[in-house]
Order: C-alpha cells, then sequence, then structure tokens
C-alpha cells in the first residue's frame, strides 16, 4: 500500500474577506496550506504529496515548500474553476506507483496525525474512508430567510471532513464515468452515486474545522501559534 495526499488549495476564499486567496493567507508569516502539508510530510504513511494551488501562486508555494523544507511534495499544480476540478487536476499528477489517495482541504490546518493514520488504517480494509462529525445543533430547513417546515432529523445526520482516503483505482474509475454536469462538494458523493460505493464512516475530529471566516483565524490563533512552533521552529 502506498499512499499519497492530494491538497487542494485554489479556491479564492471571498468568504474570509482578505486580499489573498484563502489557502496562501499568512498566519504567523505561513501560508495556511502548509499547515497541514508538514502535517502530512512528517508521517512515514504518506509517501508524496500533489499540492493543488492558483495559477498565479505556483511560484510563491514553490518558494514556501522550500524554505520551510517541506520534503515529500511531489508536484505543484494548477487548480480548476471547481474544488472538483482542483482535485482532478492533482489526482492526475499521482506518481505510477500510488495505490491510495487521501484528498484533503488545505484551509484545515488542523488536522492530526492520529487522524490521519485513522484513515490510513481505514483504506487497509475499505475502498472509500470518511472522517465525519456527528451533528449536535438542532437543524433548521430555510426558506427565503425564514424557517420553514420540518428539522431536518439530526440522528440521521453526520458532517462530513477531509481528508477523505480512497483506493486510487477506484476514485480514477468515478471521475471517468461521472456526469460532467454535476458538481460536488465532496469525493464520497461522487463515488457513491458514479459507482455505487459507501465510505467507511471514521470518527473525525473537533479541532479539524475548515476555515472560512475572518472570525476563525481569530478563534484559532492560538492553536495556529502552537502549531507553527511545533513544526517550523
Ligand atoms: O470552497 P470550499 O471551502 O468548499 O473549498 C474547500 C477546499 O477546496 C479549499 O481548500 C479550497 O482552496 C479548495 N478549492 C480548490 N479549487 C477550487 C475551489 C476550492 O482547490 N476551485
Amino acid at each position: 500500500m502506498k499512499t499519497a495526499v492530494v491538497l487542494v488549495a485554489a479556491g479564492s476564499g471571498r468568504r474570509l474577506g482578505v486580499n489573498a486567496p484563502k489557502c496562501l493567507y499568512e498566519i504567523e508569516d505561513i501560508p495556511l496550506f502548509l499547515f497541514a502539508t508538514a502535517v502530512f510530510s512528517d508521517l512515514e504513511e504518506i509517501v508524496e504529496i500533489v499540492l493543488v494551488v492558483p495559477e498565479s501562486r505556483i511560484l510563491s508555494v514553490r518558494e514556501s515548500v522550500n524554505e520551510f523544507r517541506i520534503t515529500k511534495v511531489s508536484e505543484i499544480v494548477i487548480g480548476g474553476a471547481t474544488r472538483q476540478d482542483s482535485v482532478k487536476n492533482g489526482v492526475q499528477k499521482l506518481s505510477t506507483g500510488i495505490s491510495h489517495v487521501l484528498i484533503h482541504d488545505g484551509a484545515r490546518p488542523f488536522i492530526s496525525s492520529e487522524l490521519t493514520k485513522r484513515l490510513v488504517d481505514g483504506l487497509n480494509v475499505h475502498s472509500v474512508v470518511l472522517p465525519f462529525l456527528p451533528v449536535s445543533d438542532t437543524l433548521h430547513y430555510i426558506e427565503s430567510g425564514n424557517i420553514a417546515g420540518e428539522n431536518a432529523d439530526r440522528s440521521q445526520l453526520a458532517a462530513a471532513q477531509t481528508p477523505q482516503g480512497f483506493k486510487l483505482e477506484l476514485l480514477r474509475q468515478a471521475y471517468a464515468s461521472r456526469n460532467s454536469n454535476t458538481f460536488y462538494t465532496d469525493e464520497v458523493s461522487l463515488i457513491r452515486d458514479t459507482l455505487g460505493v459507501n465510505a467507511k464512516l471514521i470518527e473525525g475530529e473537533q479541532v479539524n474545522i475548515k476555515i472560512t471566516t475572518k472570525d476563525d483565524l481569530e478563534l484559532y490563533e492560538k492553536l495556529f501559534r502552537e502549531k507553527s512552533e511545533m513544526y517550523f521552529n
């Protein structure tokens, strides 16, 4: 088993409201995407990392990877118009011999080595693994800004995280047979709909959040500092 990571960091990050693509925004002088990249690079379970970034940032990303000596980055490729296109671009660049891949959002900087190892272990047995959290809030359907109808039944819901893990051959098959007019926000949905294969659920971590707004950056400031000392000093 040879597992790689495709880390997608090519989104614009409009909701973050900063003057840079979200994953390139620097915290403690470290670009956001590098936090997760460093965790994966340190793990013996991961053999290579493909980074997917905005075209205008290829050079600066290469410089950061070199500066912080992230050794396992094999390719830095240009992202696509949607997350799905960015994932596809990254998967195409994986080396021959890779059997499994973890697809991770560069905007989730607090992925832990423990969760990554649990997912790789899961891939020893299952073709698709999905880290998830049970939903604890009450959920309402909204229509035109008002609460509409019944509540969603949270006991039947799971909030999906990344990295999502796949047998590479299966993911390639799903991309080849997908309907190009249907867009998925994650690959677990793509595989379920195109190949009828369901993911094995693996418990995720509260801290593995997706940085979305400026408030997130302030809220997690302490954690960014700790991680920065752990990986970049
Ligand atoms: O937009 P969303 O928050 O769902 O993005 C999740 C991840 O996908 C982010 O890490 C973002 O950089 C990445 N992405 C990408 N290419 C796009 C859109 C999003 O790599 N076109």
